[in-house]
């Protein structure tokens, strides 16, 4: 992966502490990595002054959470009045889990981290806060959602220009590639690559999510046979969305092209995400029991953002239970996270579900997911997702990894 450091030098953050020496360290931690503007303020009133000097926004706000007269919340809170939509790092030296709650009050509160900030703890902030384009660079991910129009995502979809990407799907124990996920790319002559964010729910608003489904799913079939006639047999998992379910054809047409491309039904998995498999009554159940009974796997995606029961998951037969990013990312250093991922893991192996983790992008937390016992994993620390053909080339590749990757011997 590139490093983005090198572009650091033309963004800017905001420290705000009374502690003069805690404020300090912040800044001089931010400039040792290499942040190009840093500004600091002493308490909650000097710090919305500071911003109304500015130019622009900063690209990061780091908030002490405990300060005399206005709090950390309080700030954000008036941040939020004016308009500032920067992402805020809270800093405390009290409790973990004190700490771990603040990432749930939202306003634009990414991360609740323990005083005094690490060099490590900061640089993981800024790739994650400044990976984001600067203020009126708008590209990509983040940018508001883009006016696509009904007829152009058409055309894209029966042109094919909507193409699977795969990200590969690793087994925890050994690192080995044991099959990958098809997520949606569209590649647009004239806004280039478009994400799967940007169009899947226009697809699903103008009743076009069906064709777009069945393209991307003949598409990674195909590929999939061909990785097979050369001596590559993988699992495959698609993202299936809600409405789908209320078609009872379906079921008819996913089988169909997986006879036409030569694959067994146990090599594919359908991904269904927890709120959608919660809500499943009637006909969207019986989608759902037909795929199994076929021998297709049913995996419940995005798992711990549904609040589901168990008793509720229990009524439909899942064989996989994918755990959503929030839950992996950064679970090494958050107990919170850890406990949840932890149980979810421990539940899951009970009812003989395969687990799958996404997001995960650092060793530390494969290292986790292997003392916990998850199955596999997916991630940025593996691979990203890449066009078919690139597969095979990365394998080989990553077999150089497989001795880092592997679960340590005790
Ligand atoms: P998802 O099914 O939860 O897919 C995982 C998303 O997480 C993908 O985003 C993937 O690129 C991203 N990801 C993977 N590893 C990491 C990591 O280590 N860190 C981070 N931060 N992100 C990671 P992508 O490709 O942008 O897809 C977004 C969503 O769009 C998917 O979420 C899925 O819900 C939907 N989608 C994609 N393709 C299709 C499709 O063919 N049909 C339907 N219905 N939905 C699709
Ligand atoms: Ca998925
Ligand atoms: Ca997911």
């Amino acid at each position: 992966m590139t490093s983005p450091e090198s572009t650091w030098s033309r963004r800017s953050v905001l420290v705000v502490d009374d502690s003069a020496l805690q404020r300090q360290h912040v800044a001089r931690l931010c400039m040792a990595l290499g942040v190009g503007q840093v500004v600091e303020a002493a308490h909650g009133l000097a710090a919305l002054e500071q911003l109304s000097l500015l130019d622009a926004p900063p690209d990061l706000l780091i908030i002490a959470l405990e300060m005399p007269a206005m709090d950390g919340i309080e700030l954000v809170e008036a941040l939020q009045l004016r308009g500032v939509r920067s992402p805020v790092v809270l800093l405390s030296s009290r409790d973990d889990a004190l700490i771990d709650s603040v990432q749930s009050l939202g306003h634009g509160v990414k991360r609740g981290l323990r005083k005094p900030l690490a060099r490590d703890d900061l640089r993981d902030v800024l790739r994650e806060c400044l990976a984001a384009p600067q203020a009126g660079a708008e590209s990509g991910r983040g940018r508001p959602p883009s006016s696509i129009c009904a007829q152009v995502l058409e055309q894209a979809i029966l042109t094919r220009q909507i193409v699977p990407h795969f990200q590969p799907k690793i087994d925890t124990n050994t690192g080995i590639l044991r099959g990958v996920e098809a997520l949606a790319r569209w590649h647009d002559p004239e806004r280039g690559t478009v994400p799967p964010d940007e169009f899947i729910a226009v697809a699903e608003r103008e009743s076009l999510i069906h064709a777009l489904t069945l393209s991307v799913v003949d598409q990674s079939f195909a590929q999939c046979a061909l990785w097979q006639s050369r001596g590559m047999r993988l699992t495959m998992a698609v993202n299936i969305s809600p409405e789908l379910l209320t078609r009872p054809d379906l079921v008819a047409e996913v089988c169909a092209l997986q006879q036409q491309h030569g694959l067994d039904p146990s090599q594919i998995t359908l991904e269904i995400t927890e709120s959608t498999a919660v809500e499943s009554q009637g006909a969207a159940h019986a989608v759902l029991v037909r795929f199994r009974l076929k021998g297709f796997g049913l995996s419940i995606d995005d798992y711990g953002t549904g609040f589901s029961s168990m008793q509720q998951l229990s009524r439909i037969p899942f064989t996989e239970l994918k755990i959503d990013r929030s839950f992996v990312h950064g679970a090494h250093r958050r107990r919170s996270l850890r406990v949840i991922l932890e149980s979810a893991l421990d539940m899951a192996r009970r009812l003989n579900l395969a687990t799958v983790a996404e997001g995960v992008e650092t060793l530390e937390d494969w290292r986790l997911l292997q003392s916990f016992g998850c199955t596999s994993a997916q991630g940025w620390f593996i691979a990203k997702a890449m066009p078919g053909s690139a597969l095979p080339a990365w394998n080989k590749g990553h077999g150089a990894r497989l001795p880092e990757l592997r679960l340590p011997r005790r």
